[in-house]
């Protein structure tokens, strides 16, 4: 299969490389085309514009920040849309909002050109190791078509359902995980001003029903004041916030929620937002007399 890959950041850029070695020939465009470089040296075609791209693609992968940029992407000036013809699957593996997924897949069928959403879960050391989990929503041909790209690039590989179900799981997953991250950078801040000694106390809340995902991989960054990211702060507020746009179109009310975007949001305010998500253990360093009362 020619398959094209438009945005080589920390995920984009190890998903395409697995692409790469899992024998497609690869087609590239990043904004800032520095980071093409590393998959050019390995063999992948750079391209000028997404146009340009999709001239020579039959899927094309998106792994971008946000909804404006899939949709700058796809439907701009030198966008996807210029050099569609039918028959081309775009694949959209950022999140976004479903309500904009389900647009653009309305859009693309204008020119008969199929979409599956197919965002991910797993972080950077899951994009390394292609073991993410994928969440893919689209018609059940089109993602059997695609999926051995997508196991070319995860372990878990789900079909959930009509096109947005991806985007709508995920939004599930980010709710979960960041309210994780609040208990879990709250748990250890208390540990600190409990004056225990913290790395014992991750290490036995780790061993117990506190146990986690975000005990496991992000915590021992915290105790070692590593805050480089793997999922900045900013788009973990980003996904909080198009869950709760999501969550307030059906009429729900989650406070959880609610109260996890404005912490998120204070932490991007207060220039946090370029950390990884263990740096929402500063926004508690920083705000200490504030959550003291
Ligand atoms: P990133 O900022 O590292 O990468 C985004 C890339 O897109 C950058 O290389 C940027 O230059 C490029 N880009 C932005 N606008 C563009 C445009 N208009 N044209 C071409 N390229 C453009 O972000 P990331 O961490 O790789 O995340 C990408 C998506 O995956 C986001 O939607 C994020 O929420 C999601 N995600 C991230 C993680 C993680 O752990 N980092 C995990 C799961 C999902």
């Amino acid at each position: 299969m020619n398959v094209g890959f438009i945005g080589l950041g920390i995920m984009g850029r190890p998903m395409a490389e697995h692409i790469l070695r899992s024998g497609h020939r690869l087609t590239v465009f990043n904004r800032t085309p520095d980071k093409c470089a590393p998959l050019v040296a390995q063999g992948a075609s750079p391209a000028d514009s997404p146009a340009a791209l999709a001239s020579t693609c039959d899927i094309i992968i998106t792994m971008l920040p946000d909804t404006p940029d899939v949709e700058a992407v796809l439907f701009g000036a030198t966008g996807v849309w210029q050099e569609l013809t039918p028959g081309k699957v775009i694949i959209d593996m950022s999140t976004i909002s479903p309500a904009a997924t389900i647009n653009f897949a309305n859009r693309l069928a204008e020119k008969n050109c199929e979409m599956l959403d197919a965002p991910v879960s797993g972080g950077q050391s899951g994009a390394q190791a292609a073991t993410l989990t994928i969440m893919v929503g689209g018609k059940p041909e089109i993602f059997e078509n695609c999926k051995p790209l997508f196991e070319a690039m995860g372990k878990n590989v789900f079909h959930l359902g009509p096109i947005g179900s991806g985007q709508k799981t995920k939004l599930v997953n980010q709710v979960i995980c960041a309210l994780n991250i609040v208990a879990m950078s709250e748990g250890l801040h208390l540990a600190k001003l409990a004056e225990l000694d913290v790395q014992q106390a991750h290490k036995v809340v780790s061993s117990g029903a506190a146990g986690s995902w975000m005990l496991d991989n992000l915590a021992p960054r915290i105790l070692q004041d590593d805050f480089k990211p793997g999922f900045m702060i900013k788009l973990q507020q980003k996904d909080l916030r198009l869950a709760h746009e999501f969550i307030k179109t059906i009429g729900a009310d989650f406070p959880g929620t609610a109260l996890t975007l404005s912490m998120f949001t204070k932490a991007v305010e207060q220039g946090l937002g370029e950390q990884g998500t263990q740096g929402f253990i500063n926004l508690y360093r920083n705000s200490e007399s504030e959550f003291r009362g």
